[in-house]
């Protein structure tokens, strides 16, 4: 079976992993020179955009999935009556654009931090009369890992944060509080068949993630379960899907979701009966779902910027690296450790112990 993939990053990569001994092809279209995925799968070197590789991709393939949420509507516009798209293209329309996801959340009676759309000045001073600070102003498009972001700690600074963000339509919101970040990961079928993962705990650092640890049993987990299967019903879902939240004197609050595979729920390759690749992947070829169960403690941590010295994760039990042969470069997602132990101390012990690690410079 062949699948088509709009992204040839690490997430295609995983994808490709989990497809091949399932006997998976999957051929994927990223402009980049050194696509991550490029080892393991074929690559259509071109813009997203690019009609002759569009049309090249359907030769193979006319199941098609994606790996990032800004996938331009216009490779969408050119794909149309041509080949199934999966997750369905109305879940991209409100996961690219902040105040869409926002609206959906409140539709669904999924509690969200209070906002206000912002689309000059004169409406951030007056959404920061409403909401107060400190508060976060927001790109309503195409921010990630906190990038287009401004935090608004007084009034007085709204000016540097709009010029910051650059002008464009945002959203303001409350910051949060929160006791701890958490995401939910589901996996929807084609007959409506729906399997929901653990929830994982995560750790951000200057608004990239850091470190995740699958929970266990944890109270919040229906409410979560609750929310995600709302919206996996309200967009008729096919695929993986994550909801990130903020935890919040015993409520949940949706901060965003992600129409694909999603890096909190990585560690689900070493920790979980069936990976989120491998559920993504039997979701939209019409396959039955595999059990989302978790095996043992697990956790995984994101090796940002550089990767650490391979000997020393490997000294650690239970550690599993993933390199995603990109570039080193400061802030860069280059690869990520799988963790797994026999009980909760353990672990533990094992993430003080793989975080010393990480800061150790490479090549000692
Ligand atoms: P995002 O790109 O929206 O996922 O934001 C990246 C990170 O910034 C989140 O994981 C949080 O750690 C933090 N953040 C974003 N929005 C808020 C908020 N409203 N309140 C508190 N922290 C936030």
């Amino acid at each position: 079976m062949n699948i088509g993939v709009l992204g040839g990053g690490q997430l295609a990569r995983m994808l490709a992993q989990a497809g091949s001994p399932l006997g998976m092809e999957l051929t994927f279209l990223d402009p980049s020179a050194h696509a991550s995925a490029s080892s393991l799968a074929h690559q259509l070197k071109g813009d997203y955009q690019d009609g002759r590789l569009l049309e090249e991709m359907l030769q193979t393939t006319q199941l098609i999935t994606y790996e990032f949420e800004n996938v331009p509507s216009e490779s969408l516009a050119l794909l149309h009556g041509k080949a199934t798209i999966y997750p369905p293209p109305q879940a991209l329309a409100n996961g690219q654009d902040r105040l869409a996801e926002n609206r959906l959340f409140q539709r669904l009676d999924i509690a969200v931090p209070d906002f206000r759309p912002v689309d000059d000045l004169d409406g951030l001073s007056q959404a920061i009369e409403q909401i107060g600070t400190p508060g976060i102003l927001k790109c309503r498009r195409e921010g990630y890992d906190g990038k287009g972001q401004a935090v608004i700690r007084h009034p007085a600074e709204a000016m540097a944060a709009w010029d910051g963000i650059q002008q464009v339509p945002a959203i303001y919101e409350q910051q949060v509080a929160f006791e701890r970040e958490v995401s939910i990961i589901a996996v929807r079928s084609q007959t409506g068949e729906t399997r929901t993962y653990p929830l994982t705990e995560n750790i951000h650092r200057h608004g990239i993630l850091r470190q995740s640890v699958a929970c266990q049993a944890d109270p919040m987990q229906q409410m979560a379960e609750s929310f995600i299967n709302r919206l996996l019903s309200a967009l008729d879902y096919v695929g993986v899907l994550a909801l990130e939240l903020f935890q919040q004197n015993g409520q949940l609050l949706a901060n965003e979701f992600a129409p694909r595979v999603h890096n909190s729920g990585h560690w689900t390759i070493e920790g979980a009966e069936t990976s989120q690749f491998e559920n993504h992947l039997r979701a939209i070829a019409g396959l039955p779902l595999g059990s989302t169960r978790l095996l043992c403690p697990c956790a995984m941590l994101n090796c940002i910027g550089k990767l650490p010295p391979l000997k020393e994760v490997m000294a650690i039990d239970g550690a599993h690296l993933h390199d995603y042969r990109k570039h080193e470069r400061p802030g860069r997602k280059v690869g990520h450790i799988g963790l797994r132990a026999q009980n909760a101390a353990d672990l533990q012990q094992a993430l003080q112990r793989l975080n010393t690690v990480m800061e150790t410079p490479t090549g000692t």
